[in-house]
């Protein structure tokens, strides 16, 4: 924009005030720096969701549960604990709690087991932990954590991920800690309507996931899922693949996916989104958006939190609905489920 002469004038004018100004300026004191903040974003899953399929106590059971983890890594951020410590925190309290499809309560595979996948990644040194295929684990967030930081490697699957997970003094449960009625059912309903695809018995996906920045102004992620209703020959979704459902560069940005996991690894979501950030300046909202568009346009469905270094904590995704909340050090504290959900306050 050309700058016409008056305003150059003025500029000139406001610069020669300034100096003039100077001592006087220099007595006064500086306002202090405001201190850096913290943001956290979650999401317990998204899928198709409508109001008259969900009654009101079973939707105050889901706002609670992600209240709960949402305090849970809120409280690590406010008391000054790092983004890492923040996902981990969020994403262990739904691991533990039935309502979402990780840890307790995930879903069944074809032949009646529960396999975990999860994933950490922290953002100021791109270190990286993920396992997949747990049978054993009761938090395998914590196990993606230990092969992060105790291990030389960023991924592992299966027996060998568990003996390393006893190895390092991670708890193991019976596999029948895993196992909820619901979930059973859930299983029976896709044997008995060979119709069904995997993603059509529970569209409410439920994987958990978690972004944070701490006051330090570190970016983390983390992701947790039982994958995918009647899943077979040890398929393994988009959550533990570093760059597909998880990701963190404090240099971009921090994601946490959930959906058709498939898609997911075919379009490289978290990675996707925060290069997009990095290379084309974009906001968290417009590349998430843009990604999840891509998603859609490949057949498939769900969503991503996303978490830029200057703390904007954005949702985006393609289906009715998606389990989520965000909290900040601004005093922000909210819950959403529906699509056209304005984020309820607590
Ligand atoms: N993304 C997960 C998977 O494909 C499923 C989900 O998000 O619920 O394994």
């Amino acid at each position: 924009m050309k700058t016409s002469t008056p305003v150059r004038f003025l500029g000139i004018g406001a610069l020669a005030m300034a100096l003039l100004t100077q001592p006087a300026m220099a007595k006064t004191k500086r306002a202090p720096r405001a201190a850096p903040g913290w943001s956290l974003v979650i999401h317990g899953g998204a899928g198709t969701m409508s109001r008259d399929k969900m009654t009101p106590e079973r939707e105050a059971e889901y706002r609670a549960a992600l209240a709960a983890a949402l305090e849970a890594g809120s409280k690590v951020l406010r008391e000054g604990g790092s983004s890492l410590d923040a996902v981990t925190a969020a994403v262990r309290v739904m691991e533990d709690d039935p309502h979402f499809n990780a840890g307790r309560g995930a879903v069944f595979t074809w032949e009646g087991r529960n396999e975990l996948d999860a994933a950490i990644m922290d953002g100021r040194t791109r270190a990286a932990g993920s396992v997949a295929g747990v049978t054993h684990t009761k938090n395998p967030v914590l196990l993606a954590r230990a092969v992060m930081e105790r291990s030389a490697h960023v991924m592992l699957a299966g027996a060998g991920a568990e003996e390393f997970g006893r190895q390092q003094g991670i708890e193991q449960v019976d596999p029948a800690w895993f196992a909820t009625p619901e979930r059973q059912r859930q299983l029976e309903e896709l044997k008995a309507n060979q119709k069904l695809s995997w993603f059509d018995v529970d569209r409410k996906f439920g994987t958990v996931g978690a972004v944070a920045r701490d006051k330090a102004g570190h970016l983390a992620a983390a992701t947790s899922t039982g994958g995918i209703t009647g899943k077979r020959w040890g398929r393994i979704g988009d959550a533990p693949v570093i760059g597909a459902g998880t990701y963190a560069d404090d240099r971009a940005c921090a994601v946490s996916a959930t959906g058709a996991g498939e898609y997911f690894i075919r379009a490289g979501v978290a990675h996707e989104i925060c290069a997009r950030l990095r290379f084309r300046g974009e906001s968290g909202q417009a590349a998430a958006d843009k990604v999840i568009a891509e998603v859609g346009k490949l057949g498939g469905d769900g969503g991503v939190i996303v978490l830029t270094p200057r703390g904007e904590g954005v949702f985006s995704f393609n289906t009715s609905g998606m389990y989520r909340a965000r909290a900040n050090s601004r005093g922000v504290s909210e819950v959403a489920i529906f699509k056209d959900d304005a984020a309820k306050r607590k």
